[in-house]
């Protein structure tokens, strides 16, 4: 799978100074080139699926091409898509030139995002329509040429007169006439997530050449929407956000190897002013905590040992079954799991992040001791422009609840800079609560506006340049933190699941409970998904350098 983007699930696209491993990275220069050997290629994905419940699988015949952008919820959907498609038989392809189905699996969370796809879309114009285009134009043109001619002479222009008009072989049909599935090289083209449930059907008269669109509350209907492409249908839409459930399957191809995902509630009530979420994903939906368990026995089976529980509120889980089980149950039921040894759940929300969820991390050493808490904004009166629910000092409170807590808790955040009315001293808060806080890692973005939110019709825009030079400055005061907290660690042993092996000589990386990336020596041959432990010797704004010191 091809990933664009890497943000969060909060995080509308941007420069993030990056630390325990999540999002965009600022470059360190001598980093190793972890990654290297994590993922299995496309063609070992297609030989051998580590599916939940589904064993081993072959898949021949079609082919498919899937690129995600976005956010990790974007990430696990794809896993999804892909493990639907592989079980009707197709094959995953690395290009949409070597795919039957060309599938993205879009973001809408900023503009720049959304843009994207439809660059891509505009790529894949088959070549009939670009004709087509010219011919437009051309038609334009000559009409605009003969129709001043005739006025000249007191004419109605001819193209206008003729009733009923019969359209010539060079003239442009409306969308809906066009035969466009199965044209231009037979391909069939999807558009997936929330830039689909934001443009809907507009998607086919901006690309007509497009023939399934379908939002990501949809696509528990995907199998039967593929079933009709393959019989012959023109077009398909999924677009319904009205649902109690959740996108299950029963069969998903995991692409991450170590860490499995899972989403336990679609959706969100919370109506930030600036997101398109509660448009493109819909309302809170959750997953009953039975499935949930059974899948991550399941993934246990299949020889994972972390999960990762995911939402875009994840905390604001709701148990639909009769259990009824608390988020921070919930947590604890899944670290008992037999053979998982860590745990991590993101996006958390402040108003719903309680001292149950911290009392949770400190009675389980399997839930990993790091909570993603995006907070916005340092001044409570843009928090309140934002609609987030919570003043700053309310959002300190939870921090608090985590600093008292008896293991270190490492705590990561969101923030926008520019959002609409950001005064000076607005900013000056969200700065100070940065050195208040003393985050292990900050994802900083630009105000963007976006469609269907209330933010858009907001007064006093902040003008881009000022909103480059905040975000600058905050960026700088954030790796400094990071540079200090990361120091402080030299001379500590960490716990590292082993994830990432460079080209270099005995180099190796991972991740540590508290989701910072340490690269380190080890002169064993086969360390990838083993937990060792690593005593850190150095450390810079973005991650630890150590040296293995023994198995964990
Ligand atoms: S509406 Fe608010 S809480 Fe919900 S996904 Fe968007 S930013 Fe997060």
């Amino acid at each position: 799978m091809v990933k664009s983007f890497d943000i969060g699930l909060e995080r509308l696209t941007g420069t993030g100074v990056a630390g325990p491993g999540i999002g965009p990275h600022v470059s360190e220069g001598a980093g190793l080139e972890t990654g290297a050997l994590v993922c299995a290629s496309i063609e070992e994905k297609n030989r051998t699926q580590k599916t939940a419940g589904c064993g081993t699988h072959e898949s021949e015949g079609e082919t498919f091409y899937l690129e995600t952008f976005g956010c990790q919820m974007n990430d696990h959907d794809s896993e999804k898509v892909a493990g639907v498609l592989l079980a009707r038989g197709y094959r995953q392809v690395e290009s949409p030139e070597a795919a039957k189905v060309i599938l993205y699996n879009t973001c809408s969370i900023r503009e720049k995002a959304a843009q994207k796809v439809f660059s891509r879309l505009g790529e894949l114009r088959p070549a009939e329509e670009k004709l087509t285009a010219n011919s437009r134009q051309s038609l334009a043109e000559a009409r605009t040429e003969e129709s001043f001619r005739k006025i000249d002479h007191g004419l109605q222009p001819e193209w206008k007169a003729a009733q009923p008009r019969v359209p010539g072989p060079q003239e442009p049909k409306h969308p809906s006439q066009r035969k466009i599935v199965n044209a231009g090289g037979g391909k069939i083209i999807g558009v997936l997530g929330c830039v689909a449930q934001q443009e809907g059907e507009g998607i086919f008269e901006r690309a007509p050449w497009v023939s399934l669109v379908c939002g990501s509350a949809s696509y528990r209907k995907l199998p039967q929407l593929i079933a009709e492409l393959e019989a012959g249908n023109r077009r398909v839409t999924g677009l319904d956000t009205d649902t109690d459930e959740t996108f299950e399957t029963e069969i998903t191809r995991r692409d991450n190897p170590f860490r499995a995902y899972l989403t336990i509630i679609e959706g969100c009530d919370k109506a930030c002013s600036y997101c398109v979420v509660p448009f493109t994903r819909g309302p809170e939906r959750s997953r009953a905590s039975t499935s949930i368990l059974e899948e991550v026995r399941q993934l246990a089976k299949a020889g994972y040992s972390e999960v990762q529980l995911l939402g875009q509120t994840v905390n604001s889980y709701a148990d639909p079954s009769a259990r009824k089980m608390r988020f921070s149950e919930l947590l604890a039921a899944v670290a008992e799991v037999r053979g998982i040894r860590r745990v991590r759940f993101t996006t958390s929300h402040p108003r719903d992040f309680g001292k149950d969820i911290v009392e949770a991390i400190e009675t389980h050493p399997t839930i990993c001791d790091h909570v993603h808490l995006p907070v916005q904004s340092g001044s409570s009166a843009v928090l309140q422009a934002m609609a987030r629910t919570y003043t700053r000092e309310e959002y300190l409170e939870k921090i608090a609840l985590m600093k008292a807590a008896r293991r270190p808790i490492s705590i990561t955040t969101d923030m926008i800079v520019g959002f609409p009315g950001e005064a000076e001293k607005d900013f000056e808060e969200t700065l100070s609560l940065l050195d208040e806080v003393q985050y292990d890692s900050v994802f900083a973005f630009k105000y963007s506006p976006r469609p269907n939110t209330p933010s858009l019709k907001m007064a006093d825009a902040i003008p881009e340049e000022e909103k480059g030079r905040r975000l600058a400055i905050l960026m700088d005061r954030q790796r400094e933190i990071q540079r200090m907290r990361n120091e402080r660690t030299v001379g500590e042993t960490f716990e590292v699941l082993v994830d990432g092996k460079s080209r270099r000589e005995n180099q190796w990386s991972g991740h540590t409970s508290s989701n910072r990336v340490v690269n380190f020596t080890s002169p064993e041959q086969e360390l990838l998904g083993d937990y060792v432990q690593v005593k850190v010797s150095s450390a810079m704004p973005n991650s630890l350098v150590g040296e293995m010191i023994g198995r964990a």
